[in-house]
């Protein structure tokens, strides 16, 4: 059994700033807001260098300083490995833009940055001893906690609304969680897993309720900083649901200035919504910390159709002090820039991953986003798992080959 070299202190209301202690099974802090998990920076500063970083596989576990996880015997592993940054270069030419740079998640197991978030409360959940998950899920983080929890042996209940994509609804059953489609949206599916919690004695992993998916999700932050040499972009577009990568990505970058492996300049944090579903955007615009609920929530990206999200104050606050903003967009421009992305660059995105090209094209009109501006987009997921618009043209094979047809279509 190998120890890890960990630092974590303890554990912090992220609204109240009260302290909870490291090592113990925690949901929510008291005010019902996320926790946070804090480290003596001090020390893992002193710890380790960007040379033994340097020297390590290029997985998700090279940040293993930076997680909670103290025995690397609760690791489970699917194969993290660090995912590429691919410049999208005609889009760029096209745009007379600022270099575009495609961070690109669907390299992950389950075909999703879910895994970022979920290897890690997976791995602290065999740490604490806990042998029952739950979550509700609009498909990817569901998919995540299944294959994890399979591989840990833990047993899962998943709950989705009927409006998931089947793809997502068949993959999270087929690999071992117990899955149920549910009449009715997300909060619902949320309202299941709560109230069940002591007739099932589930730990309820649904999004910010539980430590740790933030930790996993952090690493994005660390992986983009040191893949650009220790340096951040100007600018990073992150499709928004839970804001769960957002706010991990902050706090990346806070701990690496921390213990000063990067300088003070951040980039501008840019959340991307869909206009059917934009809770954020509408608070941003109104200045308030929080966002209301959206009502009847529409949107083919479905990994941002998040009407409510209880970390809804980390965004905004990390959008502000960032000096970024919240932006919305159509689902027509979505598809469009999915065509797009496909065809000018050979990347498949998914249509989260879409919406922020698309947002970096409509900001970039409005002069929002500069066009010296280095920017960042996160592709979450493969685009193979979401539906494609149809582009193919067909053969009768009882007609002769028409070739002018052929070369003309
Ligand atoms: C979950 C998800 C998002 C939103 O991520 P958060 O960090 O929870 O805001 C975006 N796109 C896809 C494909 C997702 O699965």
């Amino acid at each position: 059994m190998q120890e890890f070299q960990t630092f974590v202190t303890h554990l912090e209301c992220s609204y109240t700033g009260k302290t909870y202690p490291a090592d113990q099974l925690h949901g929510l802090s008291e005010a019902g807001k996320p926790l946070l998990v804090r480290y003596d920076l001090d020390a893992l500063g002193k710890a380790i260098t960007k040379d033994d970083l340097n020297s390590r596989l290029p997985e998700f576990w090279r940040y293993r300083e930076f997680l909670p996880v103290r025995r690397s015997e609760n690791v489970v592993r699917l194969g993290e490995l660090m995912t590429p940054i691919l410049p999208a270069t005609r889009i760029q030419q096209e745009l007379g833009c600022g270099e575009i740079l495609i961070k690109d998640e669907g390299r992950l197991p389950t075909g999703s940055f879910k895994a970022r978030g979920l290897a890690l409360a997976v791995a602290m959940a065999k740490e604490l001893g806990v042998r029952r998950m739950a979550m509700p899920t609009n498909g990817n983080a569901g998919a995540a906690l299944a294959a994890y929890c399979s591989r840990a042996d833990i047993e899962t209940f998943v709950f989705c609304p009927e409006d998931t994509p089947p793809v997502n609804v068949e993959e999270i059953a087929f690999q071992g969680a117990k899955t149920f489609l549910v009449n009715g949206l997300i909060n619902d599916c949320g309202k299941i897993v709560g109230e069940g919690k002591e007739a099932m004695g589930w730990f309820d992993t649904s999004t910010l309720k539980e430590p740790y998916r933030i930790e996993g999700k952090k690493t994005m932050g660390l992986e983009l900083a040191e893949q650009l040499d220790w340096n951040v972009p100007d600018v990073i577009l992150y499709p928004t649901g839970g804001g769960t990568g957002l706010i991990g990505m902050w706090k990346a970058f806070n701990e690496l200035e921390s213990i000063r492996w990067i300088g003070s300049k951040r980039p501008r944090m840019v959340a991307v919504q869909a206009e059917g579903c934009a809770p954020i955007v509408k608070a941003f615009e109104e200045g308030t910390r929080h966002a209301e609920p959206w009502p009847d929530a529409s949107t083919i990206a479905s990994g941002i159709r998040v009407p409510a999200a209880i970390g809804d104050f980390l965004i905004l606050d990390a959008v502000r002090e960032s000096d970024g903003f919240a932006v919305a967009v159509s689902d027509a421009s979505i598809n469009e820039a999915h065509r797009e992305c496909a065809v000018s660059e050979g990347i498949l995105l998914c249509p989260e991953g879409a919406a922020t090209l698309a947002a970096l094209k409509q900001e970039l009109q409005t002069g929002r986003i500069k066009s010296d501006e280095q920017v960042v987009l996160f592709n979450c997921a493969t685009g193979l798992k979401y539906p494609m618009q149809s582009s193919h043209h067909t053969i009768d094979l009882t007609k002769p080959i028409d070739y002018d047809f052929i070369r003309e279509s």
